[in-house]
């Protein structure tokens, strides 16, 4: 592999280049499959195809958060995922916890149920199209999402 710093030729084991002393891995002016100078800003190699970002492992999908949100944010599920469990524990509290209530009443509070589910279902929904789009772009470890 190469020094994606200052593009020389280093092994693929050494934790840092010998040649700039870069952490292997950082840096983004080089191609470190094939050693060619990038584009700035590049996402793939123009010279082997091969893409310049490296993914961080563990990264959480921002589709799959995404998602959750829109579809199950009333649960707080992308919040779950995300490790936001403050904001999921709320969410599911506010769902979950109005079923509760309406069972224990005996449908009494079934009134205000679909209101309240409705509120954290709008929640998890903006939520859920704000990961989409990037305004959400961190997990609750402020670790970057992945696609
Ligand atoms: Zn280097
Ligand atoms: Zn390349």
């Amino acid at each position: 592999m190469f020094c994606k710093h200052c593009g020389k030729n280093i092994d693929p084991k050494a934790a840092v280049c010998v040649t700039c002393g870069a952490p292997t891995g950082c840096g983004e002016r080089f191609c470190a499959n094939c050693g060619c100078p990038l584009q700035p800003g590049a996402a793939i190699c123009m010279s082997c195809g091969v893409a310049t970002k490296t993914v961080v492992p563990g990264a959480k999908s921002k589709m799959a958060a995404g998602l959750l949100g829109i579809f199950l944010g009333a649960f707080g599920v992308h919040n779950f995922y995300l490790g936001y469990i403050g904001k999921a524990v709320t969410q599911l509290c506010l769902s979950a916890g109005s079923i509760l209530l309406t069972i224990i009443t005996c449908g009494v509070a079934g009134v205000i149920t679909p209101f309240i589910i409705l509120g954290a279902s709008i929640w998890g929904l903006i939520e859920g199209i704000m990961i989409l789009c990037g305004n959400i772009n961190t997990d609750g470890n402020g670790n970057p999402l992945g696609e």
